[in-house]
């Protein structure tokens, strides 16, 4: 019996440990569900407000890799700025950027 008992907390934590981690996985992928979905096209970055010609974004990707970049591109779709290479791509492909 006492055999049987260990069995079942066993699962429930398995149980409760990979509910737990699909949450956490969920809520890291809520900033923008629609990244890896649809079309995205790269497009030059223009800013109205400054009086720069050629206005700089910060891409997204390499601020999360603790680089600083800027870049003159920017995905419309996801209002982010990305490097044109590798950033772009990978940003609307791998989970985790
Ligand atoms: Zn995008
Ligand atoms: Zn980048």
């Amino acid at each position: 019996m006492a055999k049987f008992h260990l069995e079942l907390i066993r699962q429930l934590l398995h149980h409760y440990l990979s509910n737990y981690k699909k949450n956490v996985e969920n809520k890291s992928g809520q900033t923008n569900p629609l990244r890896l979905t649809g079309r995205h096209f790269m497009s030059l970055y223009t800013n109205e407000a400054t009086k720069r010609k050629n206005p700089l974004r910060k891409c997204v990707v390499c601020t999360k890799n603790d680089k600083r970049r800027e870049s003159r591109y920017q995905c419309k779709i996801c209002d982010v700025g990305l490097c044109a290479t590798p950033c772009f791509e990978k940003y609307h492909t791998q989970y985790h950027y």
